[in-house]
């Protein structure tokens, strides 16, 4: 089975190079998979990609063209697919359902103790020999309210961490886990999350339901001073609303591991550059409440160790006739 990965970078090529079985041939491709590179994909078997690369429509019209018979992601999201179209030109989606929750759970917690006590300023202060103390006031974490939006995996492990922190923890999504309700984690609905809130953390895929899933309205629900964390997906954010909020204190302080218009920033080294025409981004960067990183959550050695090794069980299923461990249908 040939196999083309697109987005590849050194650490694709590492992991996913030492967890590939005989029979299964990888071409690794800097390109991101869109309309214009997926002719690259012609005379392969199956396609690997990632969370920016393009599997919309007319991509899967030119991969299935090209005798694509195969998407696998190397990722647990995959609002990137349009999950329809594919069964329409028979091309069969798998993805890495859920490679390493903790990864992504321990990213949003550091988001949080990193703005809470100001560990950037507060590096930048010491390495110039100022020792003040003023702008490094926190909070303890011990008996504040965290909501959580989206109790599946992650949600769950970061529920877990922060009750093993001494909070109290509002959980909110469509069905109730129990894993989570044992946790300690109250089920409330999301008007009741906003209100009592002193941090957000959002843990549920980007849907249609969950586009700007915190908009100016939601917002403007919370608890003034609301920290708010997003390691799911930037669409849950709107982030017009998020500067505008920010600019009131509502928000009074934002970790964000992903951002809307990412995919025309993330995971490349863009400082030469010097073309910073995302204005909205730009003035994101200009709050010193505000930390961002670029979709790092998962970026962790035993993540990336389990991701290629799912990914070439997907493979392998497929390529011997059972199918992939995890498809993905447009019903989940
Ligand atoms: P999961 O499927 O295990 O859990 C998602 C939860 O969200 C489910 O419990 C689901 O019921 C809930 N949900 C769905 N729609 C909802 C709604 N409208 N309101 C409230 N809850 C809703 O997924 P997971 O493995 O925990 O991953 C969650 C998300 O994290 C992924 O969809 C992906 O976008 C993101 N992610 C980010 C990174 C990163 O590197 N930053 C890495 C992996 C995953």
């Amino acid at each position: 089975m040939r196999v083309a990965v697109f987005s590849a970078k050194d650490y694709d090529r590492r992991f996913l190079g030492a967890a590939r079985p005989a029979g299964i041939d990888l071409d690794f491709l800097e390109h991101r998979l869109t309309a214009r590179t997926a002719g690259l994909a012609r005379g392969f078997d199956a396609v690997c990609v990632f969370v920016e690369d393009d599997v919309s429509a007319p991509v899967l019209d030119a991969l299935a063209a090209g005798g694509i018979r195969l998407v696998v992601l190397r990722s647990a999201g995959y609002d990137n697919v349009d999950l329809a179209h594919a069964g329409v030109v028979g091309v069969t989606v798998a993805r890495v359902p859920a490679y390493s929750p903790h990864a992504v759970a321990e990213h949003a917690v550091a988001l949080i103790l990193a703005l809470n006590r100001h560990l950037c300023r507060a590096y930048n202060r010491v390495r110039e020999y100022n020792f003040a103390l003023t702008g490094l006031l926190g909070f303890d974490l011990h008996g504040r309210t965290v909501g959580v939006v989206g109790t599946g995996e992650i949600g769950t492990v970061f529920t877990r961490i922060m009750t093993g922190f001494g909070c109290r923890v509002l959980a909110h999504d469509i069905r109730v886990n129990p894993v989570c309700a044992e946790l300690g984690a109250e089920y409330v609905d999301l008007d009741r999350l906003l209100a009592d809130a002193d941090i957000i953390s959002l843990h549920c895929p980007l849907t249609q339901d969950t586009h700007h899933f915190l908009d100016s309205a939601a917002l403007a629900r919370t608890k003034p001073g609301v920290m708010v964390i997003n390691t799911s997906r930037g669409g849950l954010l709107d982030t017009g609303a998020v500067v505008a909020a920010l600019k009131k204190g509502r928000i009074g302080a934002l970790g964000i591991d992903v951002y809307e218009e990412e995919s025309a920033l993330f995971f490349e080294d863009r400082s030469e550059h010097g073309a910073f025409d995302d204005d909205v981004f730009a003035r994101l960067l200009t709050f010193p409440n505000v930390l961002v990183t670029g979709h790092q959550g998962f970026f962790t050695v035993d993540a990336l160790t389990r991701i290629a090794e799912v990914t070439m069980a997907n493979l392998s299923g497929f390529a011997a006739g059972t199918g992939p461990v995890h498809p993905v249908t447009l019903v989940g």
